[in-house]
């Protein structure tokens, strides 16, 4: 059927993090949906981050306690919900005494421990880094630090679960495909949406804007009138080099403007080096600017032994965070809570008042508890909404053995023998379970078809794009894998045609 053909309880505008955990959570509460994204799932903020499940230590010192609990917290539930695409990482903060004292980071991780409440991660503690592990790569210059647990994600990849989830729950998602305008008539919403078979009406009873970075753009593209609630638009970036130290925990490094930058273990070769917080006004395509370069190597080489030059840069992204405006001059201080919005038609909430909601802020790692507010705030519009449910349903391909990625190699390995355990490994962290629909009845690696370099062989590549909504060799090479970083150009360049020509016959 058509989208047009049927009226949705939900139009969901935007595919990040937040509209594909906002159609999940209502298509499992029984709503129809639709989500619209005008480009790739994840193709905007939510693969840009800094791919981190935290509760954000440096936000203490804002008093967001309230936000860091509720981070900590849902970090539980993403490591049991999405135990493939989530996964603990240790953080060593390199003590610099000049810059926060001794008591006051104890302190901070004393709450950061506590905060969330029940926590399966291990609790902080100081550790020496002069001849350890734990200073790996570092200056010999610092001897003393402390050591705390967080998580990362692949956040890209937590788009397309949630949005896979969602479509198992009964909802119609559609990439490539731009919310127009809606205007309110008899109660309902009827909005116009562009794919490439042109344009076509349909009806919603509800909205949600989770235009991200373009809420603002969607809201007025309605005869909503403005929510008052405005977005602070900061661009942050990230450079990745060649892997700064063998061991597998992430550094936090203190700069003495205040802020901080991640040094994280990334994929097998390489380390992640960000962010930077830079308010902008020209948002829609960011990109690094040579400040930022100087910047992020400044810093580190202010920490490693072995200095990181603009050479060694292999890759680099820029994301623009949607910040709700709370009126902060600091860009780093803007809260990084969110905000909804709900208009509808006047009289009290209820069936037939065409509500549309708004997201203002937010983070990957509170990202269902968002979707669980706004759907909280849209229950009075939809009598008989079922019951919060996502905290427990794994994520597709989140049902490991024993919540257990080692388990699921192992059974992989056994399943596969004759397939190379250096291209089960990235299948299994990509896809978790579902390797094995990737993998199918392959016996031999010569079954998955032509291999393109960096680990992507035809047979994944025809999943992702069968599966996975995957269209242009971006989708594929850059956002649902990673498989572009260590190919050469020409490589990238056979893969993408390729991928275009399995996706112009699907
Ligand atoms: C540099 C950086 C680092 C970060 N690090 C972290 C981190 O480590 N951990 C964490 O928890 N959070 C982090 N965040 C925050 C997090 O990434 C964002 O809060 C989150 O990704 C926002 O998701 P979203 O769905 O609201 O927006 P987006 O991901 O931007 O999605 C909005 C989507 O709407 C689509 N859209 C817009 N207009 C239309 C239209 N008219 N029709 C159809 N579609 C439309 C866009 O194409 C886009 O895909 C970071 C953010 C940045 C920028």
């Amino acid at each position: 059927m058509s989208a047009s053909a049927a009226t949705f309880d939900l139009l969901v505008v935007g595919g990040g993090i937040n509209g594909a955990g906002i159609a999940r959570d209502a298509a499992g509460r029984g709503l129809s949906v639709l989500l619209v994204e005008r480009d790739d799932l994840a193709s905007a903020t939510s693969s840009q981050s800094t791919k981190l499940i935290h509760g954000g230590l440096r936000y203490l010192e804002h008093y967001e306690f309230r936000l860091v609990g509720e981070a900590l917290a849902e970090r539980e539930v993403m490591l049991s919900i999405a135990p493939h695409l989530v996964e603990p990482l240790a953080f060593v903060l390199p003590h610099e005494p000049h810059l926060r004292p001794a008591w006051m980071i104890r302190a901070g991780l004393f709450l950061y421990d506590r905060l969330g409440g029940r926590m399966s991660l291990p609790r902080s503690s100081g550790v020496r880094l002069d001849g350890s592990r734990w200073g790996a790569g570092l200056q010999p210059r610092f001897r003393k630090g402390f050591v705390y647990a967080d998580a990362r994600v692949d956040d890209a990849r937590l788009v397309v679960a949630n949005a896979m989830s969602a479509r198992a729950h009964g909802a119609t998602v559609r990439t490539r495909t731009r919310f127009v305008s809606a205007r309110r008539e008899a109660g309902v919403w009827r909005a116009t949406i562009e794919g490439a078979g042109g344009r076509e009406e349909v009806t919603a009873r509800a909205i949600v804007n989770a235009g991200g970075p373009w809420v603002a753009e969607v809201l007025g593209s309605t005869d909503a009138p403005p929510s008052g609630a405005s977005v602070r638009h900061v661009k942050g970036s990230h450079i990745v080099v060649p892997r700064v130290h063998d061991e597998e925990h992430a550094y936090i490094l203190q700069n003495s403007d205040q802020r901080i930058v991640f040094v994280i273990p990334y994929l097998e070769r390489y380390s992640l080096i960000g962010t930077t917080d830079v308010p902008v006004d020209d948002w829609a395509a960011p990109r690094i600017s040579d400040d930022e370069i100087d910047y992020l190597l400044a810093l580190a080489n202010g920490y490693l032994a072995k200095p990181l030059a603009r050479s060694d840069i292999v890759w680099s992204y820029s994301g623009v965070r949607p910040l709700h405006d709370d009126g902060s001059s600091n860009p780093s201080a803007v809260t990084r809570d969110y905000l909804l919005k709900v208009e509808a038609t006047e009289g009290p909430p209820g069936p037939g008042r065409a509500p549309v909601l708004s997201i203002y802020g937010g983070k990957i790692t509170t990202y269902r508890k968002l979707a669980e507010a706004a759907l909280a705030d849209l229950a009075p519009y939809f009598p008989g909404l079922k019951p919060a449910w996502t905290a427990t349903e794994a994520l597709p391909g989140g049902d490991l053995p024993k919540g257990d990625r080692a388990a699921l190699l192992a059974s992989l390995c056994a399943r596969y023998p004759a397939i190379p355990v250096d291209l089960l490994r990235p299948l299994a962290r990509r896809h978790g379970t579902l390797a094995a629909s990737v993998l199918g009845d392959a016996s031999r690696p010569e079954d998955l078809g032509e291999a393109f370099g960096g680990g992507l062989t035809e047979r994944e590549i025809a999943y992702l794009v069968g599966h996975e909504w995957a269209r242009e060799p971006e989708d594929v090479l850059w956002r649902r894998t990673k498989c572009a970083l260590p190919m050469t150009q020409g490589e990238r360049e056979h893969a993408a045609a390729r991928i275009r020509a399995l996706a112009t016959r699907a």
